[in-house]
């Protein structure tokens, strides 16, 4: 468990484009449960994958923050500073036999598996030496467990071999399951509370920090939101970016979903009034499970 004084989050958005409002619930729960416990709140930017990056995407990010009172501690990270410690990762894990190159393609999986999923082919069959290959790490747990702070106990068991996951794309990226475990690590992280859409990582990246011999945060995940039409809110939906003017009226419906009963009186607050009061009566416990559903549109 981590103790107040030792508390360190963190918001990790990548910048594919302007914060929605479901990044919003993000960030706020992160932030506010950090604060609440006195801990530090950390922004780290994943930019590792540039055809998916808009340009001008981070800055906005860091300002929308900014503008909505979520002050964060220490210098942004941005994970396209950071491929050497990657690199060193990549090679640790490949030399003590965790890792292993992987060359099928897309077309060579829809061969083999209808459903396009990898099948544990280059475990047993390795690639010749030139070929240009991706890197997965084992998955070697048969199940891994872990105690989710607002889903509670989450199992997952997997068959050997297919759940074998990439960490070093064929085109040469660095893959965000690497990324993020070497980061949290590297940061001090100690608790993660980001949307439930990233429970499946989760897994993978346990997975990770048990080869690298890295201590395991403790992971929160708040309920997915869906739209008006039942869709979850995200960049690819095109859910409309926060609207800087209305910071107030956003804050305090992002705490009416996470269940914090804000008092209506609240909506004439000021953002600071307003996160003050939620980081005073954050009550992680009422954070519901299942999904919220946001009626409003803006
Ligand atoms: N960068 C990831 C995203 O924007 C989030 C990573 C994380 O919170 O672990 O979906
Ligand atoms: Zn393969």
């Amino acid at each position: 468990m981590s103790t107040a004084a030792g508390y360190t989050g963190r918001f990790a958005p990548s910048p594919t484009g302007p914060l929605h409002f479901g990044s919003l619930l993000a960030a706020l729960a992160s932030y506010l449960d950090a604060r609440a416990l006195k801990g530090r709140w950390l922004i780290r930017i994943e930019d590792l994958d540039p055809p998916r990056e808009q340009p001008g995407a981070s800055d906005l990010i860091l300002r929308t923050l900014d503008h909505f009172g979520l002050h964060w501690d220490g210098e942004v990270v941005y994970q396209s500073q950071r491929l050497e410690l990657y690199a060193e990762l990549l090679q640790r894990l490949i030399d003590q036999g965790l890792a292993y190159r992987c060359r099928c393609s897309r077309s060579d999986l829809k061969l083999r598996d209808a459903l396009y999923s990898y099948d544990g082919h280059c475990r047993i069959h390795p690639p010749d030496a030139e070929a240009q290959c991706a890197i997965r790490a084992l998955c070697s747990e048969q199940t891994v467990t872990f105690e989710d702070l607002i889903q509670d106990r989450q199992i997952w068991q997997h068959e050997d071999g297919r759940d074998d996951f990439i960490i070093f794309r064929r085109d040469g990226l660095f893959a965000y399951q690497l990324a993020v475990v070497a980061d949290d690590h590297a940061q001090g992280v100690t608790r993660v509370i980001r949307g439930s859409d990233l429970l499946d990582e989760t897994f993978r990246q346990l997975q990770l920090q048990q080869h690298l011999a890295y201590p395991t945060p403790e992971y929160g995940h708040i309920p997915i939101l869906l739209n008006k039409l039942g869709q979850k809110l995200s960049k690819q939906n095109l859910a409309p970016a926060l609207n800087t003017d209305k910071a107030v009226k956003q804050l305090w419906e992002a705490l009416h979903l996470l269940g914090q009963n804000p008092t209506p009186s609240l909506q004439r607050a000021s953002n600071r009034e307003l996160l003050d009061w939620a980081v005073t009566h954050w009550q992680r416990d009422h954070i519901p499970r299942t999904l919220a559903i946001r009626s409003s549109g803006s």
